[in-house]
């Protein structure tokens, strides 16, 4: 599935290629098209999904699509000021190429900070991302222009109620008018988080995106290299290393070839294991590689998810993977149960950018193992800078693209 499936304005999908969002995470991929209809929504997923741009996408293109200038559009509160920063300079991201509007407001003894959102939340920024107290304030003093919104976003709700904002929250809410949208997240789904939903929802659908972070005892690398120095850097690491159980995933039916036929001539006891072979055939081979028949396995995604053969303890990704689930999946056959794994990219340097999104999905960078020598010069691994585009410094043009007196200005 790609960005462009939902139907976004190409403005959205520029943004969404400058931040090198490539394919949507599995939140995304079920809770945009529901935003899109008009269904509330429960969702229970922690940070590290991709849920924030699961909301953020198509509330922007809501937004887009009916023009109501002058009037907050959508309410996204959370519970801490680091969250709403962070929501925010997504949304700066994510909105670049467009003409939606946004603020973070969340609190400070700043005067002429205060001053400052009460100027943007009367002239009716678009999308207002918010903690409950600050919110409270404004609302109470009668700053919020508040009477048309659309959508009313909960972020880690859970959090918030255990930071007791449940009385704020329903505070806020009595200043809503009743026809909205509303969204409701959550990493847990305890009793009282259901009460809220019950009290604010109306037939909303339901996701649970199970948590898959990589189990702590994979110990994770990568290489930095180019394509040609790939199959020497494979060989060099499976003589070294001393494993028993290995699976290698390549992107191809036609890499997972060429690789195990190179394998094979260079003396591996490795096999290869792909869609194109008859159930029959993956099965028996499965069942060699299981009994340690075989060693190693070259193989396609398909072995990446599911299939659990016990103590594996390298897993290669002789490919970047498509997006940050399949290479949790991926790494994720090694280390099952009580052992331990290892866990190998190769990152050619059209992969970079791709390999930079998964370590954004995974919260961490993966260290980068220096390449052999004997494999000659490597290439230099470049940290994408996904808010700068063709020369743009988006930082700076937003600050004069998101003056908030632009809805006056029309
Ligand atoms: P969140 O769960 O919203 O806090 O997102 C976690 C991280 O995943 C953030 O650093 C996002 O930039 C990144 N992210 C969100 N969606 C995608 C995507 N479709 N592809 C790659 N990275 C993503």
């Amino acid at each position: 599935m790609n960005f462009t499936d939902f139907g976004f304005e190409p403005t959205l999908i520029e943004g969404i290629d400058a931040l090198g969002f490539e394919t949507p995470t599995p939140i995304q991929e079920q809770a945009i098209p529901i935003v899109l209809k008009g269904n509330d929504l429960i969702a229970s997923a922690q940070t590290g999904t991709g849920k924030t741009a699961a909301f953020l996408l198509p509330i922007i293109q809501g937004i887009l699509n009916k023009s109501n200038e002058g009037h907050i559009k959508a309410l996204v509160i959370v519970p801490t000021r680091e969250l709403a920063m962070q929501i925010d300079q997504m949304m700066q991201g994510i909105s670049y190429f467009t003409s939606v509007s946004s603020i973070a407001v969340y609190g400070g003894s700043d005067g002429a900070l205060f001053s400052r959102e009460k100027q943007a939340l009367s002239s009716g920024v678009d999308i207002v991302i918010s903690t409950p107290g600050r919110l409270k304030s404004h609302l109470t003093m009668g700053n919020v222009k508040i009477d048309k919104l659309q959508y009313l976003v909960l972020d880690e709700a859970d959090r918030m109620l255990d930071m007791g904002f449940y009385e704020d929250i329903v505070k806020i809410i009595s200043y809503l008018p009743d026809k909205r949208q509303n969204l409701l997240f959550s990493a847990t789904m305890p009793p009282k988080i259901r009460d809220l939903a019950r009290k604010i929802l109306y037939h909303p659908s339901e996701i649970n995106i199970a948590v898959s972070t990589p189990a702590e005892k994979i110990k994770q690398e990568a290489f930095v290299v180019y394509n040609k120095q790939k199959n020497a850097l494979a060989k060099l690491i499976l003589k070294e290393k001393n494993f028993r159980s290995i699976l290698i995933f390549c992107s191809t039916k036609l890499s997972v070839k060429e690789l195990n036929r190179e394998l094979k001539h260079a003396g591996f006891n490795s096999d290869e294991f792909h869609s194109d072979l008859e159930q029959s055939q993956r099965e028996k081979i499965l069942l060699k590689f299981k009994n340690r028949e075989i060693s190693m396995l070259v193989a396609t995604d398909i072995m990446s998810r599911g299939i659990d053969v016990e103590d594996i303890d390298l897993v290669i990704n002789y490919d970047v993977p498509g997006d940050g689930e399949d290479y949790i999946h991926r790494i994720g056959r090694t280390a099952r149960a009580e052992s331990e794994g290892e866990a190998i990219t190769f990152i050619n340097e059209k992969e970079q950018g791709k390999f930079q999104s998964i370590e954004r999905l995974l919260g961490k960078e993966v260290l980068k193992a220096k390449v052999p020598k004997i494999l000659g010069e490597a290439p230099e691994y470049i940290i994408h800078d996904y808010r700068k585009k063709k020369g743009n410094n988006y930082y700076n043009k937003k600050k004069k693209s998101r003056n908030f007196s632009k809805n006056n200005k029309k």
